[in-house]
């Protein structure tokens, strides 16, 4: 059989050794004759196993004794919402959030956002004449039009559609930085001190799609708005251990299993290593021949999702077919960039890229 590589942007390829300890414990987790998803969440067994996972990932990220874990639903597009529920004051409308657009997930978070308080956008990289052009670099950090008194500043460090990554973080002095991480956390080291809020939808580089994981430093509990809803509300999950609803159980529990995965692997400065031996291996190869290309800025090309697109448009089909007839899946690019898109999370091997790059050469030679 075909050895299968899945590029898909999320839900994304999983551990392969978590999908089949999964498997495992399906039937019987531990003994206690319950699959995971049967369980009470209030339950010994499953209240265990968010303990557990909430401490491998403090341990992962190094998370600091002031920061919250919220294990919730909604996924990142929700938290487009809440964040501004939960940080523009309780008055909303007289409150003012400073905003970066790097492409087409922090333009959708202004959008989101723009119904709940004044939202200025005080840098963006979008060229409106060119879909394929259009966000290809973040703003340099000193022509950002900052503003002193915003609530927040919310930057997306990892644009899953353009393929653009932060390479360092602004000083946005007490103003606090949200970012949606959601398609890069846990793909190398950060320090969450210098964040106000971190969050992401777990589909990429934690788990199932299902759940989604805000990372909130304690004295930004106070600000919501009277409005949120009880399971929005950052300082009410905070205090119900993320229980003020039913948590998605399972998610958390696949959560948990990547995150053990990861601890084995070396952690987070382990698996930066090989994410920037993939990525360099597959931008290496593009660079080096004119029938592939990228084209974003050099600091800014995102070592998890990697945009690309055949000199001659009209061999995408072919290419894609050619790919998966080699088990290389899911690699056509979004529909709002076009050509192709390799996405490289955690959970993606080296063999994979390798695989990737080979069949690119030999679909290069033959046309
Ligand atoms: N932000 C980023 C960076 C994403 O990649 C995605 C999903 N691809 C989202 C937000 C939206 O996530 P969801 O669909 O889970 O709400």
């Amino acid at each position: 059989m075909t050895q299968i590589y899945n590029f898909s942007a999320g839900p994304a390829v999983l551990p392969k050794p978590v999908l089949e300890r999964a498997q495992a414990e399906m039937l019987d987790w531990h003994g206690s004759g319950m699959s995971v998803m049967e369980m009470s969440h209030r339950g010994k067994e499953f209240t265990s196993i968010l303990a557990k996972t909430e401490a491998d990932l403090r341990t992962l990220l190094n998370i600091p004794d002031n920061y919250k874990v919220l294990f919730l639903q909604g996924g990142a597009i929700a938290e487009n919402a809440i964040i501004p529920m939960n940080l523009l004051g309780a008055d909303l409308k007289t409150g003012e959030a400073d905003y970066v657009v790097t492409g087409a997930w922090s333009k959708r978070s202004v959008e989101d956002a723009s119904a709940y308080g004044k939202i200025n956008v005080v840098a963006t990289s979008e060229v409106e004449s060119s879909e394929a052009e259009k966000f290809t670099h973040v703003p340099a950090f000193s022509s950002w039009k900052l503003n002193k008194d915003a609530a927040y500043l919310h930057i997306c460090t990892n644009e899953t559609i353009n393929g653009v990554e932060f390479d360092g973080l602004p000083d946005a002095g007490n103003v606090p930085i949200v970012a949606d991480m959601s398609s890069h956390i846990l793909s190398r080291p950060i320090d969450v001190s210098q964040y106000g809020v971190i969050y992401g939808g777990a589909q990429k580089n934690i788990g199932p799609a299902g759940l989604c994981i805000v990372i909130v430093r304690d004295d930004l509990l106070d600000r919501a708005s009277p409005l949120t809803p009880a399971v929005f509300n950052w300082k009410t999950q905070a205090e119900n251990q993320s229980m003020i609803n039913t948590p998605p159980t399972y998610s958390i529990y696949i959560a948990g299993l990547v995150f053990e995965w990861l601890l084995a692997q070396g952690g987070v400065v382990a698996i930066e290593q090989q994410n920037i031996a993939k990525a360099t291996l597959l931008y290496n190869y593009i660079d080096s021949t004119a029938f592939y290309s990228n084209n974003v800025a050099l600091n800014n090309r995102s070592r998890m999702n990697i945009p690309f697109f055949l000199r001659d448009e009209s061999l995408n089909d072919a290419f894609l077919k050619g790919a998966e007839a080699n088990g290389l899946l899911q690699l056509k690019g979004h529909r709002m960039v076009g050509g192709m898109r390799a996405s490289i999370y955690n959970a993606m091997p080296i063999a994979g890229v390798q695989a990737l790059v080979a069949y690119m050469q030999a679909f290069e030679q033959a046309h």
